[in-house]
């Protein structure tokens, strides 16, 4: 017979996996934000992207992106292998559906770095287990610093990148949660603990429903 369930002995926590979405402006700190989650809570997984943009210098395939050809982005649109998919900066970028139902089930929460318009179509297909988080630098000016600062884009790339980035600011708010980045300690730990209350919230904690039951029988031990 099963040992019986008490306090000390509960039930195993089983609890579907969420969708944590970081998205923010280019140069509000999201990269660094999302490797340090990443690298200190063995429980979420980055969502790996497939993109048709060309691999940066640092970047490997099948672990930052999967870098595809036209064709073959086109070809998995067709098999409506993405959970979602859009247009970014002239490439286009989607999320792999296998790797994340399966996962989810599994109890894998699953790190997103996407945009608006992919934060809008995960959000219409699954609501319940989406946590979509916002970035935002602590003003405009401090961005165009930081892309200054970064080197690596002329003056037009750095005015492209912030028009771009005020229309990704404009979507704030399609986001339940919103961080501004003036210190990135401060900031990945709001971010941090805001994974951790929503691994809490009750309707995800389905693995407490029959502890729960037990509990509140009339013989509970
Ligand atoms: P980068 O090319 O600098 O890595 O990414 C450019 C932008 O594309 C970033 O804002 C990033 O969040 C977004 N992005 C990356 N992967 C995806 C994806 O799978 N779907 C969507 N919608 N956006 C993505």
């Amino acid at each position: 017979m099963a040992d019986p369930v008490t306090t000390e002995n509960p039930t195993p926590l089983a609890r579907r996996g969420l969708m944590f979405i970081l998205s923010s402006p280019s140069g509000a700190g999201k990269t660094t934000i999302a490797r340090r989650l990443l690298q200190s809570d063995a429980g979420i997984a980055l969502s790996v992207s497939a993109t048709t943009r060309p691999i940066r210098p640092g970047e490997t395939d099948g672990k930052d992106y999967h870098f595809v050809e036209r064709g073959e982005f086109d070809a998995m649109v067709e098999d409506h292998a993405f959970l979602e998919w859009a247009h970014v900066f002239g490439n286009s970028y989607g999320t792999p559906k296998a790797q994340i139902w399966a996962g989810l089930k599994a109890g894998t929460d699953f790190l997103f770095d996407i945009d608006w318009q992919g934060t809008q179509q995960l959000s219409q297909r699954a609501r319940e287990d989406v946590v979509p988080v916002f970035i935002l630098p602590p003003s405009i000016d401090e961005l165009r610093r930081r892309l200054i600062a970064r080197g690596t884009d002329d003056k037009n790339v750095i005015e492209a990148r912030m028009e771009r980035a005020r229309a990704e600011i404009s979507h704030w708010s399609d986001y339940d949660y919103v961080v501004v980045n003036d210190d990135v300690d401060r900031c990945y730990e709001q971010v941090r603990r805001i994974l951790e209350a929503e691994r809490l919230r009750r309707e995800r904690q389905t693995g407490l429903v029959n502890f729960v039951r037990k509990m509140t029988a009339p013989d509970a031990v």
